[in-house]
């Protein structure tokens, strides 16, 4: 990664600057063509051939994830004055889809980091927050987490029961959160809960959790279908007190803080559908070469070749239209209106 860094300063692109026109998507910008390749290299070498290992044993790739973070992965948006990479949320996006390619586990990982967790704390944080709660967690050594939903609400975000209420100079949490991503991994979590339920969404606000912490404690790991090297359960605050000063952004700005940060969280989350759709076709052509039948690879059959063609383009398709969904935000048209 240090290459790509100097790579990047001596290019000296503006690589964030939001004047990239959907054109350069024809041919990407030098930068991101070796971000690409290192991921694309990593995830083939280090992450493919454990990742069904992986998820059948919901074990966490710590030691994959500080490469990572060695990399410049686990904070691809994040400034390097405060220890991450620097680069755009293209350069992100491309990161996620090679990294699911080899391991979509580890694609969540990262994609809940960069954008679920550093992303409202460096748009929302104050400079104070964001040493704290930033740095140290570009490296891989810590990963974050961000908990909106709850058992009775998933879509209806802004319904929030979890309660945060003002006890001297401390703020007292109390309500489960549900499903989050990389829980058991986690050491810090953005937490969002009411301050005032009868300003229903408006009564939402932010807070920073460290973890583990007293008042905290997580449910069992869901047994998902997949993806299971990425935990995900229940985040439960039974009193959990933090200072004052853990409030992300203003008292009622949490809707827009989660609204917005879930706009930007659902880049990530196409990066790696995208990463394991482009996995599959590989598997899908692959196999078909070898596999034989009236003593030829099914490979060699129109039938099969033009199933192999549909999924290239609908690959394709995902890609360019998960692309430009990164572009337009890296150019800012991408943002929640009130
Ligand atoms: C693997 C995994 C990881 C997750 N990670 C996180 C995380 O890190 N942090 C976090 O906060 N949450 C996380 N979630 C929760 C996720 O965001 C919710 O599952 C999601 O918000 C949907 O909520 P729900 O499952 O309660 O579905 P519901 O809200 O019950 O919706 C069910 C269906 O009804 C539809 N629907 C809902 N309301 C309406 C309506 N008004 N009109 C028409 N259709 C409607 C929905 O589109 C959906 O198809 C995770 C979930 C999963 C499965």
């Amino acid at each position: 990664m240090a290459a790509l860094l100097t790579a990047r300063k001596a290019l000296g692109l503006a690589v964030s600057s939001g004047k990239r026109c959907l054109s350069m998507l024809a041919e990407l910008p030098e930068t991101h063509q070796m971000l690409r390749q290192t991921c694309r290299d990593f995830a083939g070498r280090e992450l493919a051939p454990i990742a069904a290992k992986l998820d059948k044993e919901h074990s966490y790739p710590a030691k994959q994830v500080r490469e990572l973070g060695d990399m410049g992965v686990m904070a691809v948006e994040v400034p390097e004055s405060l220890g991450g990479t620097g680069l755009d949320y293209l350069a992100y996006s491309l990161a996620v889809e090679e990294i699911s390619r080899g391991c979509a586990s580890t694609g969540v990982i990262v994609s809940v980091n960069n954008s679920l967790y550093l992303g409202p704390v460096l748009k929302y944080g104050t400079e104070e927050q964001k040493k704290l709660w930033i740095t140290p967690f570009t490296t891989g050594e810590k990963v974050g987490c961000f908990a909106l939903s709850e058992p009775g609400n998933g879509s209806d975000a802004g319904a929030a029961s979890t309660m945060a209420r003002q006890d001297g100079n401390q703020w007292v949490l109390n309500g489960t959160k549900a499903w989050i991503t990389n829980s058991w991994d986690a050491s810090a979590a953005v937490v969002f809960a009411t301050t005032d339920k009868s300003l229903k969404h408006k009564g939402i606000s932010a807070f920073l959790v460290p973890m583990p912490h007293p008042g905290l404690s997580l449910g069992k790991k869901e047994d998902k279908l997949g993806i299971r090297a990425s935990s995900t359960a229940n985040l439960i605050l039974e009193d959990c007190r933090i200072p004052l000063e853990n409030m992300l952004g203003e008292r009622g700005m949490g809707f827009k803080i989660a609204m917005q940060t879930l706009d930007s969280g659902r880049i990530g989350i196409a990066s790696q559908a995208l990463g394991i759709a482009q996995a599959a076709l590989d598997c899908a052509a692959d196999y078909s070469l070898k596999r034989m039948a009236f003593g030829a690879p099914i490979g060699k059959l129109q039938a099969i070749q033009f199933k192999l063609a549909d999924m290239a383009v609908a690959v394709e398709g995902a890609r360019l239209l998960t692309w430009k969904a990164a572009v337009l935000k890296d150019s800012r048209k991408l943002q929640w209106r009130n």
